[in-house]
């Protein structure tokens, strides 16, 4: 490991800096003459060292964390991590689409929506129960009531269900009807949900928070890798950025193609959520798809007027269809393939 020290460090950090790296078990030997680059030999470096390095105030910086590799950190070569839920495929040249409504409203017209989304290619069906919303006067999502309504859903339609769970509370209840849980924006950075999540085994999609930094979205993970769950899906579905009057959110392309450089796990964009707009959806599911995501995740609705939540981003299951065909060829053009029921009675 490799550390940059402040310039004119006190004795007291400096010592506090060389304690700790002998307690961890370092040899520590100065590089420069400033006394500034601090080598750390001898022993195999380990993420918690790394922390510890990162919190001492006399440490500018962590130059090279050596072997001190986070769960989350993709190695020279390393292949993806390829999480599967039931059809869905994500990563390893696979992609999947998962779509549905933004909540679930009733029992009939979430069938409806499922099966619409399943015959056009969509593997996972999205849906919340519980609802993270701004405004505690807006819906809130149906609760125990809407995980019953999916209960129904996934044994009519034999479609896997994605729903979001926000408390800790109701990880066990939302676990006995979801294929995989979703850790919304909002609650990114709730470090005793991600743990709660992480513990129950269950695949997880972790969205990136509108505020949140890369490192802060890949640490948020690296909470979910430490409970030993590597099901990890990550979601990017746009930043907070200074034009909102045109979209919702910035999404964030960038990050998607440097996450699948930076992690082996799986990549989604969500464009519904980042365009705000059903009529930006298709263009921003491209640019996901171009800039290497492993996925995507859309709000659909067959009548968005009536739309419980997010109504204005919701596309039609015909807009879906182009989507879906879109995303086939961009695949297909990459050299990738789209996950279908098909490729897994095929496979199987
Ligand atoms: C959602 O996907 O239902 C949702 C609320 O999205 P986000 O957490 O990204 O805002
Ligand atoms: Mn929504």
């Amino acid at each position: 490991m490799l550390l940059r020290l402040k310039m004119g460090l006190p004795q007291r950090q400096l010592d506090a800096v060389l304690a700790e790296a002998r307690r961890f078990g370092y040899e520590c030997s100065f590089l420069d003459d400033g006394r500034q680059l601090l080598a750390l030999d001898g022993t195999p470096g380990k993420p918690e060292h790394r922390s510890r390095f990162e919190d001492l105030v006399g440490v500018a910086a962590v130059l090279d964390p050596g072997d001190a590799r986070e769960r989350h950190e993709r190695a020279p070569g390393q292949t993806d991590h390829v999480v599967r839920v039931g059809s869905a495929v994500f990563g390893g040249g696979v992609a999947s689409l998962i779509a549905g409504p933004c909540a679930v409203e009733d029992t009939e017209r979430v069938i409806e929506i499922a099966k619409r989304v399943r015959d056009e290619g969509a593997t996972l069906l999205r849906g919340g129960a519980y609802k993270p919303r701004t405004s505690p006067y807006s819906f809130q999502g149906l609760g125990r009531a809407g995980l019953e309504m999916l209960r129904a859903v996934r044994a009519e339609v034999g479609i896997g269900v994605v729903t979001e769970v926000m408390d800790p509370r109701e990880v066990e209840a939302t676990c006995e009807v979801a294929d995989m849980l979703q850790i919304g924006a909002r609650s990114m950075a709730c470090s005793p949900l991600l743990l709660e999540v992480g513990k129950a085994g269950k695949p997880v999609l972790l969205k990136r928070g509108f505020g949140a930094t890369v490192r802060e979205f890949l640490l948020a993970a690296e909470y979910l890798l430490s409970t030993g769950n590597e099901n990890i899906v990550l979601c990017e579905r746009g930043v907070r950025s200074f034009d909102s009057g045109v979209t919702r959110n910035l999404l964030d392309v960038g990050a998607v193609a440097h996450l699948k450089r930076a992690t082996h796990l799986p990549v989604v964009v969500d464009p519904s959520h980042a365009a705000g707009r059903a009529d930006l959806v298709r263009p921003l599911a491209r640019a996901g798809i171009v800039a290497g995501a492993d996925g995507l995740i859309v709000e659909v609705h067959p009548r968005p007027a009536e739309s419980h939540s997010d109504g204005a981003q919701a596309i039609s299951v015909d807009e879906l269809r182009h989507v879906a065909s879109d995303m086939a060829a961009l695949l297909e053009f990459d050299g990738r393939c789209f996950a279908t029921q098909d490729l897994e009675r095929a496979s199987a």
